[in-house]
C-alpha cells in the first residue's frame, strides 16, 4: 500500500463492533429466546437426523468477501445448523461417552468470549478463576492442596500432561535437554488392554513408541489383572527395560470397569513407579454419595486426568490434569522467553498458566464450569452421577428380563453393553445389531454406539446424561425388540 492510501484508510477507521447497538441487542435477545426454547423442547426433537443434500451443500458455499447482515447470518445458522446437531444434549443420546451440556455453562462460554481473555496467564480475575476451578477439582477428588493442575481441552490432553511429567521424572536424565535417544534403558508404561486410545497417541507423541505401552490382560470384570501387571514389570526389568509408569483406568470406555486403584497404588509404591489414573470417565464418581467408594484410592495417584465435559456436563471443551508434585509438573513445561517474563506489579505479575501444559494461548474454560458448580453445588452433580448409575442398573434389569436380550459385560457404572440375540437363530449377530443401532439413529429415537467385549460385538449405552429418564430406557428396550423382529422378518 502506498503511504497516501494508508493515510486515506486511517481516516475511515473501522471496527468489528456493531454500528447499531440497539438493533444488535434486539437480535441478541432473539438468539437467547431461541436458545432457551431449543433446550426446553429438546425432548420433542429427533435425537439425531441426517442433513438433507441442500443443507450439506450449504457448507460448500464460497468464502464471503463482503458483508451479510447479522440477522441473515443468524437465520442461516438457525435453519441450517441448529436442526442437525450431534445430538448429545438429547435425553436419549447415549453414544460414546459425552456430557450433555447445560444452559448455565453456555452462558459461561458466552461471557468468557465477551471478555475474550487469554488464559495463558497474567494478573486478572479470569486467571484467578481458572486456578480456583483447578483447586475445586483437587478437592472433589481428595487430592492434596499442594498438588498442581491445569485445565486442558479434554481428557486426551490431560492424559498427555500427566504422562509427560511421568516420563520426565522417571527418565532419570534431563529428557527435555537430552531427548529420548539419551536414555540408557527404554522406558516402559503399563495399562490394561481396555486402555483408551488416547494413551497410544500420547506415548507416540512422547517418543516412547507404541510398543513401550504394555497392554496388560484383564479379569472377567475387565479390570487390569494385577498379577499379570506384576509379572510384566518383573519381566521388563530382567530384559533391560526401565518400568516407569502404570496407567490405571477409573472407568474404561468400553464397559466402565474401574481398575483396583488401591491394589495398583500399592504395587506402584512397591516397584517405585509413577501412578497415573485416567479418570476421564470415573474420577468424578468421587463426588457421588452412593457410589464414591468405587474410586477409592484415586487420591493416591501421582497424576490424574479428569473430564468436566463428561460427568459435569460442561459445554465442550474442558479437561483437567492434576499432578501431585507441582515442581515436577512445572518443570516439565516451563519455558520463559523474554516476552513472557513476569513483572513485579501489573498484568504480568502472576503465575503463567501456560507453564503447566503445551498451549501458550489458552481459552477461558473455567467460567462455564464455575458458574454451573456455583449454581447447583457439587452435591447435585454427585446425585446426578448416582442417578445415571442407577439408570444403568435399571436398564441392566430390563435387559436381564428379556429373553432376546443379553448383557455383554458385567454392569459397573453408567455404561451398559448388551446385544439382541434372538433364540433360536444363528445368523450374523453383528450385522443384526448394527442394523438395529442404525435404525434407532435414523428414526431419531436414540443414539447408541457399539464395541467389542470379550471378542464379541455388542451395543453400548453410556448414560452420561442429566436429561435421561427411566421411561427413555423403557422405550429403548421396546424399540430394540421391535426393530429386531422387523429386521429378522425382512
Ligand atoms: C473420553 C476419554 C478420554 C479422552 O478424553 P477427551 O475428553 O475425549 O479428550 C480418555 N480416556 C477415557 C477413559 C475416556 O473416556
Amino acid at each position: 500500500m502506498h503511504a497516501a492510501d494508508q493515510t486515506e484508510s486511517a481516516l475511515t477507521e473501522e471496527t468489528l463492533d456493531p454500528d447499531d447497538w440497539d438493533g444488535t441487542s434486539e437480535l441478541a435477545h432473539q438468539v437467547i429466546e431461541d436458545a432457551i426454547a431449543y433446550l426446553r423442547d429438546v425432548r420433542d426433537r429427533p435425537a439425531w437426523q441426517d442433513m438433507p443434500d441442500d443443507i450439506r451443500a450449504a457448507y460448500t458455499e464460497p468464502l464471503p468477501h463482503g458483508p451479510t447482515p447479522l440477522r441473515n447470518v443468524y437465520r442461516q445458522v438457525s435453519e441450517q445448523l441448529m436442526p442437525y446437531p450431534m445430538g448429545n444434549v438429547h435425553p436419549r443420546f447415549w453414544s460414546w461417552y459425552m456430557g450433555s451440556s447445560n444452559f448455565t455453562g453456555a452462558l459461561g462460554d458466552f461471557l468468557a468470549a465477551i471478555l475474550g481473555s487469554n488464559l495463558g496467564g497474567g494478573n486478572h480475575a479470569a486467571a484467578a478463576m481458572d486456578q480456583q476451578v483447578v483447586e475445586w477439582c483437587k478437592q472433589m477428588l481428595g487430592f492434596p492442596a499442594s498438588a498442581s493442575g491445569t485445565l486442558e481441552s479434554g481428557g486426551s490432553m490431560a492424559n498427555i500432561v500427566g504422562l509427560t511429567v511421568a516420563r520426565n521424572v522417571m527418565a532419570g536424565i534431563d529428557v527435555r535437554e537430552e531427548g529420548m535417544a539419551a536414555l540408557p534403558r527404554p522406558l516402559r508404561f503399563y495399562g490394561s488392554e481396555q486402555l483408551h486410545s488416547c494413551h497410544r497417541k500420547a506415548v507416540e507423541a512422547l517418543g516412547l513408541g507404541n510398543r513401550a505401552l504394555r497392554r496388560i490382560p484383564t479379569d472377567p470384570a475387565l479390570r487390569m489383572d494385577i498379577d499379570a501387571l506384576r509379572q510384566a514389570i518383573r519381566h521388563d526389568r530382567i530384559n533391560g527395560f526401565k518400568p516407569a509408569c502404570i496407567i490405571a483406568t477409573a472407568g474404561t470406555v468400553n464397559s466402565g470397569a474401574i481398575d483396583d486403584l488401591d491394589a495398583i497404588a500399592d504395587l506402584a509404591a512397591e516397584e517405585g513407579l509413577w501412578l497415573h489414573v485416567d479418570g476421564c470417565i470415573g474420577a468424578l464418581i468421587a463426588i457421588a454419595p452412593i457410589n464414591r467408594g468405587l474410586v477409592a484410592g484415586i487420591e493416591r495417584a501421582d497424576s490424574i486426568a479428569l473430564d468436566p465435559h463428561k460427568l459435569l456436563h460442561a459445554p465442550f471443551e474442558v479437561g483437567c490434569a492434576l499432578v501431585r508434585d507441582s515442581g515436577a509438573h512445572h518443570g516439565a513445561f516451563a519455558v520463559t522467553p523474554e516476552y513472557l517474563e513476569s513483572t513485579p506489579r501489573g498484568l504480568a505479575s502472576a503465575v503463567w498458566l501456560h507453564e503447566y501444559g503445551m498451549q501458550t494461548t489458552r481459552g477461558f474454560r473455567a467460567l462455564k464450569v464455575w458458574m454451573a458448580l456455583k449454581q447447583h453445588g457439587i452435591e447435585k452433580f454427585g446425585r446426578l452421577i448416582d442417578q445415571n448409575i442407577a439408570q444403568a442398573l435399571y436398564l441392566t434389569t430390563l435387559i436381564e428380563t428379556e429373553p432376546e436380550l443379553e448383557l455383554a459385560a458385567p454392569n459397573s457404572i453408567n455404561i451398559v453393553c448388551f446385544r439382541y440375540r434372538p433364540v433360536p437363530w444363528t445368523g450374523d449377530l453383528k450385522a443384526l445389531n448394527t442394523e438395529i443401532m442404525l435404525r434407532l439413529q435414523e428414526a431419531g429415537t436414540a443414539v447408541l454406539s457399539d464395541t467389542t467385549i470379550h471378542g464379541e460385538h455388542c451395543l453400548r449405552v453410556a448414560i452420561t446424561n442429566h436429561r435421561t429418564r427411566r421411561d427413555d430406557l423403557d422405550l429403548l428396550v421396546r424399540e430394540v425388540l421391535r426393530l429386531g423382529a422387523i429386521i429378522l422378518a425382512e
